[in-house]
C-alpha cells in the first residue's frame, strides 16, 4: 500500500540522520514521555510523527482525529507498515520504530487533551439471555427493523444466539463456514425414541494469542421441551441450513424428514453430512444488487461493519440505554461462565480465549458486584434480583429519544462553525453556477477539489455536532424523566404510557407466520414438540427467501393499505394474471419479483422522476453495459440488446416510463 503520490512530502522531510533519532528515542523514554515532552527533540519529533499521521490519513482519505481517537491494530499496522515503506532510507532499527511509536502515542494523548476528548473508561454493559430475549423480540417484532433481505433477519437472530452462548467475537463467528458445522443424531439418554440433535461448530480465532491461530469446538445439543424457540439457536441454524439446501444426502429437504431420522441399530450416532462442494462458504453472507432483485451472495461472507450498526440499532430501537453489540454478548456469555459452577476458570480462559485469569478480570469481568448483602450478612442472594440489575433490560425505555427532532437538527445548523462552513460551501456552488457547469463535469479540477473537501467538512462538522446534541438531549432525558414521571405519580395523574413497540401488525405475512411459530409455549409429548420446531423452522426458511422492499421504507398507513388491497383482490398466482400492460408508476423488475410482498411488486411510484430513479439505481445500473437482458415482465419473454432497448421495449409493451 506504498503512497504514490504523497511519496514527495515525507521524503522531503527526511532531514536527521539514524543517530538523531537514536538520541530521541532516549529522550523518550516511554514512562517519562509526559514529562519530557518539552524538551525541544521530542517537540520535533512529535511534530515530525504528527505530520506523518497527517499525511498518512490525507492518503488513505481518514480523519485524523477520529482515527487516533478510536485507533485500531490494523489501522496502527497500516499506519507503520506505510511510514517504514516511506522511510526505508533513515528507518533501519527496531529501536526507531519505538521512538515513532512513543512519539504517535504522545501526540494521540495530546490530540485527546486538544479536543478533550473523554477519558473515563467507557461503560461495558452485560448482555443476559433475558435481555438477548429482548433484542430477538424487536428483531422479529418491530416494524422498524428493515433489511435489504429478509435471510439478514435470521442470520443476526443466529448471530446473537451463537455470541451469548459461545462468547466469540464478531470476526470468529463471522468466519463461520459450512466446513465449521457437523449435524449428528445421537441417542436420547432418557431412552425415548426421538433421537437428539446436536449442532457443532468450530471457531477459528485470527486473534490468537502470540498471533497463533486456534479453534474451540462447541456442541450444543438440542433442549428437550424447549421453554423458548426465540432463544434457541437449533431454528435459526436449521433453518438456514435447509434455505441453503446444504444437507449432502438428496432426500433430505425438510426439516420433517430430519426429524424423522432413526439412529440405525447398533450405531450410538447418525452424523448428518452437508454437502462437500459448499465446505467453504460463509453460513453468514452478505447481500449483493442484481439488476432483477437483491440476493445473497454465495461466496462473500457478512461484513463486521453490516453487523455492527445493526446489533446498535437493535438494542436502540428495543429502548435499551447503552449500546449493544458483539462485545456486550461475549462480557454476558463470560459472566455466565464466571457464575457457573459447571464451568472451571481454565475452561473460561479457553473459552474466551484468554491465555490467562487476569484479562478477563481486568477487561471482561463485570464491575457490577454479585449480592454482597447476602454473603455478609449469612442471607440467601437474591440472585434473579440481583441478574436483572445488572443487565440491560432494566433500561427499555421507549420513550427514550433515539433521534435529533427536526428542531434540534436546525440548532445545529445555526451553531457559527457550522455556519461559517455552509457558507463556504455556498461559494464553492456558486462558483460552479457562475462558471456554467455542473459539479461532476469539473471532477479532477482543484476547484471539483476545494468543493469535496468543503462538502465533507460541513458534514463532519455537523455530525459531530448532532452527536454531542444528541447524547446532552438522552443526558438530559435520563435525569429529567424520571422526576416528571414520579411527579405525575403522587399528584394522581396517570402513569405515562410506554409507546407499545411497533408490531409487525402490518407487515407482510412471512413474517407474521415467523412470530407466530416462535412464541410458542413448550409442549409436553415428543410428536407435539417435533412438529412446533418443524413449523418454526419451516417459517423461518420461508423468511430467509423474502426480500423486504428495495430500500422504501414505509409508513404505517401505506402498509396497512397496500397489505389490505392485496389480501383482498390479490388470487394465488399473481405473476399469471399481471397484465401487460402495466401502469405507468409501477416497476417491471418488482413486478416480475416473486420474492418480494404482492404489495411490493404492485407498488405504484409517487410520480415518474421516482420511478426513473429506482429502476436505474435498483435494478440497470447492476446490469453490465450492453449485454443482453431479459424483460423481467412474467408474463412477456422477449430478450433485449441492453438496458436503452429494455427502456423502450418497457414504455412501448408495458406502458411504463422509466
Ligand atoms: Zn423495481
Ligand atoms: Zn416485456
Amino acid at each position: 500500500m506504498a503512497p504514490q503520490n504523497d511519496g514527495q512530502a515525507i521524503t522531503q522531510s527526511t532531514e536527521h540522520s539514524p543517530e538523531y533519532y537514536q538520541q530521541m528515542k532516549k529522550s523518550l523514554n516511554v514512562l517519562e514521555l509526559t514529562q519530557r515532552v518539552y524538551r525541544k527533540g521530542s517537540e520535533n519529533m512529535l511534530s515530525l510523527v504528527r505530520r506523518f499521521w497527517y499525511q498518512y490519513c490525507q492518503f488513505t482519505e481518514k480523519d485524523p482525529v477520529a482515527t487516533l481517537k478510536n485507533i485500531s491494530i490494523n489501522v496502527l499496522y497500516a499506519f507503520f507498515d506505510w511510514l517504514l515503506r516511506e522511510r526505508k532510507n533513515s528507518l533501519g532499527a527496531t529501536s526507531s520504530l519505538q521512538t515513532y511509536w512513543n512519539a504517535l502515542c504522545l501526540v494521540r494523548q495530546r490530540l485527546a487533551d486538544a479536543h478533550s476528548l473523554r477519558k473515563d473508561k467507557k461503560k461495558k454493559p452485560v448482555l443476559h439471555a433475558e435481555d438477548e430475549f429482548e433484542l430477538l423480540k424487536t428483531l422479529y417484532t418491530s416494524t422498524e427493523t428493515i433489511y435489504p433481505h429478509e435471510r439478514y433477519r435470521v442470520q443476526l437472530a443466529l448471530i446473537m444466539q451463537l455470541a451469548g452462548i459461545t462468547g466469540n467475537r464478531p470476526s470468529a463467528l463471522l468466519a463461520v463456514c459450512y466446513q465449521h458445522i457437523k449435524v449428528t443424531l445421537l441417542p436420547d439418554p432418557d431412552n425415548r425414541e426421538q433421537p437428539r440433535v446436536l449442532i457443532e461448530i468450530v471457531f477459528q480465532h485470527t486473534k490468537g494469542y502470540l498471533g497463533e491461530k486456534d479453534a474451540n469446538e462447541f456442541g450444543i445439543p438440542d433442549v428437550p421441551n424447549e421453554p423458548c424457540l426465540l432463544l434457541c439457536p437449533h431454528i435459526t441454524m436449521l433453518a438456514l441450513l435447509f434455505s441453503d439446501q446444504a444437507f449432502a444426502a438428496p432426500s433430505l429437504t425438510s426439516p420433517e424428514r430430519l426429524f424423522r431420522l432413526r439412529i440405525p441399530p447398533g450405531q450410538k450416532q447418525l452424523l448428518v453430512p452437508l454437502k462437500e462442494e459448499m465446505a467453504e462458504r460463509p453460513l453468514f453472507r452478505r447481500c449483493k444488487n442484481t439488476v432483477k432483485s437483491i440476493q445473497i451472495s454465495d461466496e462473500q461472507a457478512l461484513a463486521d461493519s453490516t453487523l455492527r450498526p445493526q446489533m446498535t440499532n437493535l438494542g436502540s430501537i428495543t429502548g435499551m440505554e447503552l449500546p449493544t453489540g458483539p462485545y456486550t454478548f461475549r462480557r454476558g456469555n463470560g459472566q455466565a461462565l464466571d457464575n457457573s459452577n459447571e464451568i472451571t476458570d481454565a475452561q473460561r480462559n479457553i473459552i474466551l480465549q484468554h491465555h490467562n485469569s487476569s484479562v478477563f478480570q481486568n477487561n471482561y469481568a463485570s464491575r457490577y458486584m454479585p449480592d454482597t448483602q447476602a454473603a455478609y450478612r449469612g442471607l440467601k442472594p437474591q440472585t434473579a434480583l440481583m441478574r436483572a440489575a445488572s443487565g440491560m433490560s432494566r433500561t427499555i425505555d421507549s420513550r427514550r429519544p433515539r433521534k435529533l427532532s427536526l428542531a434540534q437538527q436546525a440548532e445545529v445548523d445555526r451553531y457559527p462553525d457550522v455556519r461559517l462552513l455552509r457558507r463556504r460551501l455556498k461559494s464553492l456552488l456558486q462558483t460552479f453556477q457562475d462558471q456554467k457547469r455542473s459539479i461532476t463535469s469539473a471532477k479532477g479540477t482543484p476547484l471539483y477539489h476545494h468543493y469535496r473537501q468543503a462538502y465533507r467538512a460541513h458534514r463532519s462538522l455537523r455530525r459531530r455536532h448532532e452527536k454531542a446534541l444528541l447524547t446532552k438531549v438522552k443526558e438530559r432525558y435520563k435525569k429529567e424523566q424520571p422526576v416528571i414521571d414520579i411527579q405525575r405519580q403522587l399528584k394522581g395523574l396517570p402513569m405515562a404510557e410506554q409507546e407499545a413497540l411497533q408490531t409487525a401488525e402490518y407487515v407482510f405475512e412471512e413474517r407474521v407466520h415467523a412470530i407466530d411459530a416462535l412464541f410458542t409455549f413448550a409442549t409436553s409429548s415428543t410428536e407435539e414438540e417435533c412438529q412446533r420446531r418443524t413449523t418454526a423452522i419451516n417459517a423461518l426458511i420461508a423468511l430467509c427467501e423474502k426480500q423486504e422492499n428495495q430500500g422504501f421504507r414505509r409508513s404505517r398507513a401505506d402498509i396497512k393499505f397496500k397489505e389490505k388491497q392485496a389480501s383482498v383482490s390479490l388470487p394465488r398466482k399473481l405473476s399469471e394474471t399481471l397484465p401487460i400492460e402495466c401502469k405507468a408508476t409501477q416497476c417491471i423488475f418488482c413486478l416480475g419479483n416473486e420474492d418480494l410482498s404482492a404489495a411490493d411488486r404492485l407498488k405504484t411510484f409517487a410520480s415518474r422522476g421516482d420511478l426513473k430513479k429506482h429502476f436505474h439505481r435498483k435494478h440497470l445500473r447492476h446490469h453490465p453495459d450492453g449485454q443482453p437482458i431479459a424483460c423481467p415482465h412474467p408474463r412477456c419473454d422477449v430478450i433485449l440488446n441492453g438496458g436503452m432497448h429494455l427502456q423502450n421495449h418497457a414504455e412501448v409493451m408495458h406502458k411504463t416510463r422509466t
